[in-house]
């Protein structure tokens, strides 16, 4: 099957750059959002990181100007009845995900395929629920989507070999590299990631180090780009949290128990980066550790 337009539910850090690495492999793209100005500010940094990308010869002005007129943003889900493909990214939350599919179903067209860029949710439940389960893959980018190279692939118990071929096909137009994963709970990149994030929590939690050693420790004695609590305030802390719940519920071990420090800087809302604040404050001119 080939796939031309593309609806992607949910406008914050996820939604901002698949819309953005989708327009300028030359998909048509319907941004959607339940936030106006969560849609109006990510067609702006669509705007301002294809610009940085002309300023650093990576495309040109022309292809840009091409690009941002195929994106266009609604916050009507059912402008998106005629799309060959969705993605829904919004928030990791089953329930939100869950509303979203079934606002939409009656809108689509049958031959739809429909995934979602869940970082841990079982992609066989969320598609048990539609009326297209076979047409339903797990389609996981990273942040930031327009510089990382991989996508994970995620297939359900029911998802077709079309559907999977057809979605590989779409990764390599992208420029993009498929991981193909299974479905456990947050799969492959999230399993190993995420209870090290947790586990750097914890060793800030109980004081083995403090938040500039815990990232400098990592990054010049691993070798990591980003120490653990500066990517975690990059992911969200929420979405960390989520993930965590996902997988200590669903793998039922204890070693997967989020650490309480995570509990409580989610409760007080500092949710990292998009937040102002998280292990970080960013606020000021440079980020400084919050405690
Ligand atoms: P975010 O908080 O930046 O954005 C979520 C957006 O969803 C918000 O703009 C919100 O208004 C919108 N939203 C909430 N309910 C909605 C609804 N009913 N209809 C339409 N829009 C709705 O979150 P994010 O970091 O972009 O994460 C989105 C998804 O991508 C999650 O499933 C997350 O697990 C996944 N993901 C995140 C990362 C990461 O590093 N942040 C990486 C890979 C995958």
């Amino acid at each position: 099957m080939t796939i031309q337009s593309v609806g992607v539910i949910g406008a914050g850090q996820m939604g901002n750059g698949i819309a953005h690495v989708f327009a300028l492999a030359g998909y048509d793209v319907v941004l959607t959002d339940i936030s106006r100005e969560a849609l109006d500010k990510a067609v702006a940094l669509i705007d301002r990181n294809m610009e940085r990308q002309v300023s650093r010869g990576k495309i040109t002005t022309e292809v840009k100007k091409t690009a941002m007129a195929r994106i266009g943003s609604t916050m009507k889900l059912s402008d998106l009845g005629q799309c060959d493909l969705v993605i829904e990214a919004a928030t990791e939350r089953e329930t939100v995900k869950q509303a979203i599919f079934e606002d939409l179903l009656p809108h689509l067209k049958p031959t739809t395929i429909l995934t979602s860029n869940t970082s841990s949710i079982s992609i066989t439940r969320l598609a048990s629920r539609t009326d297209r389960p076979e047409r339903f893959m797990g389609f996981h980018f990273m942040n930031p989507v327009p510089v990382m190279q991989l996508v994970e692939l995620i297939r359900g118990i029911v998802t077709d070999q079309e559907t999977w071929d057809t979605m590989h096909d779409v990764v390599d137009r992208l420029g993009k590299t498929a991981a193909s994963a299974e479905d456990f709970p947050a799969f492959i990149v999230n399993r190993i990631l995420m209870p090290m994030i947790n586990e750097a929590v914890y060793t800030l939690y109980e004081g083995v180090g403090n938040v500039k050693s815990i990232d400098m420790a990592l990054k010049l004695g691993a070798n990591h780009p980003m120490g653990p609590l500066e990517l975690a305030d990059f992911i969200g802390l929420d979405t960390c949290l989520a993930i965590m719940n996902v997988l200590h519920e669903g793998l039922a071990d204890t070693k997967y128990r989020p650490c309480p420090l995570l509990v409580k800087y989610v409760e007080a809302g500092w949710l990292g980066r998009k937040t102002g604040r998280g292990f970080y404050d960013y606020r000021g001119e440079a980020p400084v550790p919050t405690r």
